[in-house]
């Protein structure tokens, strides 16, 4: 598609979603509350930046519901964590979700290393190496410890190290749009899986 058409594209769904022209999550009344009353998302979401993996509509949610952070493979830069401190210490919002997914291209790149790249994207897939040695090379297994990985990552943070049981982990199944599992930290710190719902 070339580009010009791709912002035409753009164009003509913000002009779909105007206020009063569409459902109630980006209604005219919710955008007037959100200016003037400001923003209080119930929940931060890390994600990848996969255009499946949209968490806003996975989980049905309004403008203002979800302050999300993403990246390609759903891992935490300093920066991404900053916007996490924000979201926390600023916004107030009381759970953290990392969402992982099936099928992560960015993990399955990770997985099988030989292309080249530029050092702004070899960090990217860095970061996500140590899973790809634990799971021995799976990218089903690869993406799981990756997921763990950047919980561990977010409660090794300062701000977080009292605050185990704000942050959750779960992987989206791209195949058949479910939530696989819920992992969370037990009482000693260790991670524990159970059934998303
Ligand atoms: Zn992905």
């Amino acid at each position: 598609m070339p580009t010009e058409e791709a912002l035409e594209r753009l164009r003509a769904g913000h002009k779909r979603s105007k206020p009063d022209a569409c459902t109630p999550a980006t209604s005219q009344d919710l955008i007037r509350s959100l200016a003037s009353e400001g923003q209080h998302p119930f929940a931060t979401v890390i994600t990848c930046s996969d255009s499946r993996v949209a968490p806003e509509i996975l989980f049905h949610c309004r403008l203002g519901d979800i302050f999300t952070i993403r990246a390609a493979g759903n891992v935490l830069s300093d920066i991404g964590m900053g916007s996490l401190e924000y979201a926390v210490d600023h916004l107030h919002t009381p759970l953290i979700l990392v969402l992982g997914h099936t099928g992560c291209g960015t993990v399955q790149s990770a997985c099988h290393p030989g292309h080249h790249c530029h050092p702004a994207l070899q960090a990217l897939l860095d970061k996500i190496t140590p899973a790809v040695r634990k799971a021995g090379g799976q990218t089903d297994l690869a993406e799981d410890i990756n997921i763990e990985n950047t919980m561990r990552e977010i409660l090794a943070y300062a701000p977080f190290q009292a605050h185990p049981e704000i942050i959750f982990g779960a992987k989206y199944d791209i195949r058949t749009s479910e939530i696989l599992y819920l992992k969370s930290f037990d009482s000693a710190h260790q991670i524990v899986t159970s059934a998303w719902a």
